[in-house]
């Protein structure tokens, strides 16, 4: 067993079980893309067990704290069985469930999340990707289930020089003959599941991340909960994706939609889930354009809206882009308030990793001073109880939102 032995002082933080080592940490040890290695402190006391990455300035991920523990197929099979096992006492209503959630399963570098009969997983760490074979066999296992398709390609792969890959690696993905299902191109990687009774179909081989947004399902449904209270008419929903809040609005007995997004693909998926729902296709209207030019047009002409969603994409992967983020964050959030009905509902995203919940806050509040909107919180929102964030590795903290209600 290769062992990576680090810098005096440099073990504190593993000593508090965060799993990652630095490559500024280390002061000694190398081994293959992903092989287990033994992490020690600087007089060689037994740290972590972690796969090793030599492109990745995330040098080491953990694996286990447990000097006894051995990094073997056994080992694998027992996180697996913890993640899913956790997943089983969570009140998720939906058919769409994140099974493995990285670091916060004990499995850096592994995403899986179940959509229905179909899993879809990323690999994206050297070590994940060493045990991707056994791992996609224990899943299959796990789960009874027989198709497992890859989407590894996100530019994480690349900080850790590995090729972005993305098929079937487990199943065909049988086609069925269904031909008045919503299945697009490749029918075999389109699937529909059931979240809190809504219709939500998805393509794990052309949807962004695993192809849907599940961590945003509790606040879909928080959001039909406020708009069915407060009566609300009219809903913009800011970055819609496929169209899950727009769904979550229309349930709400909301009279119109306009469900904005720069995706083509996505705003048609929009459409179908309007039809699949049973709703009215004229409740709901698609914008193919910028959230930023479009909110500037609506607050010119005085169209105002009795909800927002702003939901959009990452603006800073990490705290090295939160300066610039924050600007576009702030910029986004006072054209919203302006453009909301006196009285009028904002629910505000970021899903950045280099944004804290703390921050964001203080981007909103200077966008409501800016605006000159004076607005109460109302609702602190996060990601889904199936994307955990664990004690040890508060990073695994992205998405962070506020419902926020303008004041007269
Ligand atoms: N709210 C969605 C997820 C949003 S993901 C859900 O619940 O499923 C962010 C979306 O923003 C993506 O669909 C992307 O296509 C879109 N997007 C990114 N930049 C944009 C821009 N400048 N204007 C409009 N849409 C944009």
């Amino acid at each position: 067993m290769k062992s990576v032995r680090l810098l005096p002082g440099k073990e504190r933080s593993l000593l508090r079980r965060h799993p990652w080592v630095f490559a500024g940490s280390v002061a000694r040890g190398k081994a293959d893309a992903g092989e287990t290695v033994r992490v020690e402190s600087h007089e060689g006391r037994f740290l972590a067990w972690g796969a090793y990455s030599a492109a990745s300035s995330i040098r080491v991920r953990a694996w286990s704290f447990d000097e006894a523990e051995r990094i073997d197929t056994a080992f694998f099979e027992r996180r697996l069985a913890r993640a899913i096992g956790l997943r089983s006492r969570l009140p998720i209503q939906s058919s769409g469930v994140r099974l493995v959630h990285g670091e916060a399963d004990g499995l850096p570098g592994l995403v899986v999340d179940r959509y229905g009969d179909l899993l879809c997983a990323q690999f994206l760490s050297a070590g994940a990707e060493r045990w991707k074979s056994i791992l996609a066999d224990q899943l299959l296992a796990a789960t009874g289930l027989s198709r497992l398709y890859e989407r590894s390609d996100t530019s994480a792969r690349l900080l850790e020089d590995l090729p972005a890959q993305s098929g079937w690696l487990r199943g065909q993905g049988q086609v069925d003959g269904d031909s008045d299902s919503d299945c697009g191109g490749d029918g075999d990687t389109t699937t529909q599941i059931s979240e809190h009774g809504w219709l939500l179909t998805l393509d794990v081989a052309q949807g962004h991340k695993t192809g849907f947004y599940l961590d945003q399902r509790d606040n879909r449904a928080a959001f039909s909960r406020w708009l069915k209270h407060l009566g609300a008419q009219s809903v913009l929903n800011c970055y819609s994706y496929t169209g899950g809040f727009t769904v979550a609005a229309l349930a709400a007995g909301v009279a119109e939609v306009v469900s904005v997004d720069s995706s083509a693909p996505a705003l048609q998926r929009v459409a179908s889930h309007v039809a699949l729902n049973g709703f009215e296709a004229s409740r709901n209207t698609c914008m193919d354009a910028d959230v930023n030019a479009t909110l500037r047009q609506y607050l010119q002409s005085g169209r105002r809206f009795d909800a927002i969603v702003l939901d959009p994409p990452k603006f800073a992967p990490t705290a090295a882009h939160a300066e610039r983020a924050a600007r576009a964050y702030k910029d986004i959030n006072r054209l919203a308030l302006m453009l909301l009905s006196p009285g009028g509902l904002l629910f505000t995203f970021s899903c950045s990793g280099g944004i804290s919940a703390d921050l964001f806050h203080k981007i909103v509040a200077g966008a409501g001073i800016d605006a000159g909107v004076n607005a109460a919180i109302v609702q602190r929102l996060e990601g889904a109880c199936d994307h955990p964030t664990t004690l040890e590795f508060p990073e695994g903290e992205y998405l962070k939102g506020l419902a926020l209600l303008k004041l007269g």
